[in-house]
C-alpha cells in the first residue's frame, strides 16, 4: 500500500509537472488525442492503477518525455521509474535521457550513457548526441560521433548535413565545404523539407524556395510585409547554421523562403485575424523559422502550432512551449 501511496504521489507531481511546466508535453498529449485538461489526466492517472494497460500514455516512462530542457526532472522521473516502479529501461528510454542531457548541454554525460547502455547504442541515439553538437557547437565530439555513425550507416546523408552545420557555425568553410562535397560523391541527398498547411478544407503544400503555388505573389508581398513588422520588433535572422559559400544576402534570401515562412504567410493571408495555424512539416524546423514564428506570435492575435518530425511546437505571445529545445 506504501508503494502505491507514493507512486500516486509521484503520478500527482508528475501531473503538476505535465500541467504547469512542460506545455510541450501538454500539447504533444493533446496532438494524441489524449489528455488535456487537468480533471482529464486525474482520471487517466486513476485508471492506470486498475488497468495501465488502457492507458499507455499516462505511465511514469511516457512522462519522462519531456523536450523542455527539465533535466533534473527528467532525471528523477527517470530514477524513480526504475528505481520505485521497477519498469526496466529500454532503448527509447536511453535515447530520451541522451537527449534530454545532450540538449541542455551536458554532452559529456549523455556520452557517458550511451558508453553504459546494456543494449548496443543505435543510430537514433547516437544522432540525438550529434543533433546536440550542434546546437553546443561542440566540432570535436561532432566529428567522433559522424565517425561512429557512418560505420553503422554508411548511406546516412543527414550526418553530412549536421557535421557541415557545425563546421559552418565555428567558420569552418573548409571543411563545410568538405564535408558537403563528401555527400555529393556518394550520391547522398538531402531529404526534401515539405511543410503543409489545411485551409478551407484544402491542404496546400510548400517546399523552399517554391514558386509553383499559385498564390506565390501575395505570399512573397505578405512575407515582405511581415519581415517588415518584425525587424521592428527586435527580428534578427539566424543564419549561424547556412553553408558558407554563398553571400549574406543570398543566405538570407534562401531562409526568407522555406516552406514553413511561406506557409505561416499563407496561413495568415487566407484566415480571419486570430484563427489558430497549423503547420506541418516531415523535417525537423530550422533555428531560423522557429525564430521567425515566435516573433509572428508576437504581433499576430491567435496561436501557431507547428508540428515538425520532433514533436509540437505551441508559439503564443512570443514563446513556444518546447521552450526552444527540440
Ligand atoms: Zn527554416
Ligand atoms: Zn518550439
Amino acid at each position: 500500500m506504501a508503494v502505491h501511496h507514493q507512486l500516486t504521489l509521484e503520478l500527482h507531481r508528475l501531473g503538476r509537472i505535465v500541467t504547469c511546466v512542460n506545455r510541450a508535453l501538454v500539447t504533444t498529449w493533446g496532438g494524441k488525442g489524449g489528455p488535456t485538461t487537468a480533471d482529464q489526466r486525474e482520471t487517466l492517472w486513476q485508471q492506470f492503477f486498475t488497468d495501465p494497460s488502457q492507458c499507455w500514455d499516462c505511465r511514469p516512462e511516457k512522462v519522462t518525455e519531456s523536450h523542455a530542457g527539465l533535466v533534473d526532472e527528467g532525471m528523477r522521473c527517470y530514477a524513480s521509474m526504475i528505481e520505485v516502479y521497477m519498469i526496466s529501461a529500454t532503448l527509447e528510454h536511453y535515447t530520451r535521457m541522451v537527449d534530454l542531457l545532450a540538449r541542455a548541454g551536458h554532452l559529456q554525460e549523455a556520452e557517458n550513457i550511451i558508453e553504459v547502455m546494456p543494449c548496443r547504442p543505435h543510430v537514433t541515439v547516437w544522432m540525438a548526441l550529434l543533433s546536440a553538437c550542434r546546437i553546443h557547437g561542440s566540432v570535436e565530439m561532432g566529428e567522433h560521433i559522424a565517425k561512429v555513425v557512418l560505420e553503422l550507416e554508411p548511406e546516412n546523408a543527414a550526418v553530412y548535413v549536421l557535421l557541415s552545420n557545425i563546421y559552418a557555425a565555428a567558420g569552418s568553410r573548409h571543411l563545410c565545404e568538405n564535408v558537403q562535397r563528401q555527400r555529393k560523391e556518394q550520391g547522398l541527398k538531402e531529404q526534401p523539407g515539405c511543410t503543409w498547411i489545411e485551409v478551407n478544407n484544402e491542404v496546400h503544400t510548400f517546399l523552399v524556395d517554391d514558386q509553383d503555388h499559385p498564390c506565390m505573389i501575395e505570399i512573397h508581398a505578405e512575407l515582405k510585409r511581415l519581415l517588415g513588422l518584425l525587424h521592428d520588433v527586435g527580428y534578427v535572422p539566424y543564419t549561424k547554421f547556412v553553408p558558407h559559400g554563398v553571400g549574406e544576402d543570398e543566405k538570407l534570401f534562401h531562409l526568407c523562403h522555406h516552406g514553413e515562412k511561406l506557409t505561416v504567410a499563407f496561413g495568415l493571408i487566407n484566415t480571419a485575424p486570430g484563427t489558430p495555424l497549423l503547420v506541418l512539416k516531415n523535417l525537423r524546423v530550422c533555428e531560423d523559422c522557429h525564430l521567425f514564428t515566435k516573433f509572428i506570435s508576437k504581433i499576430v492575435w491567435g496561436a501557431i502550432v507547428v508540428r515538425d518530425a520532433n514533436g509540437f511546437h505551441h508559439f503564443e505571445d512570443g514563446v513556444c512551449s518546447c521552450m526552444d529545445y527540440w
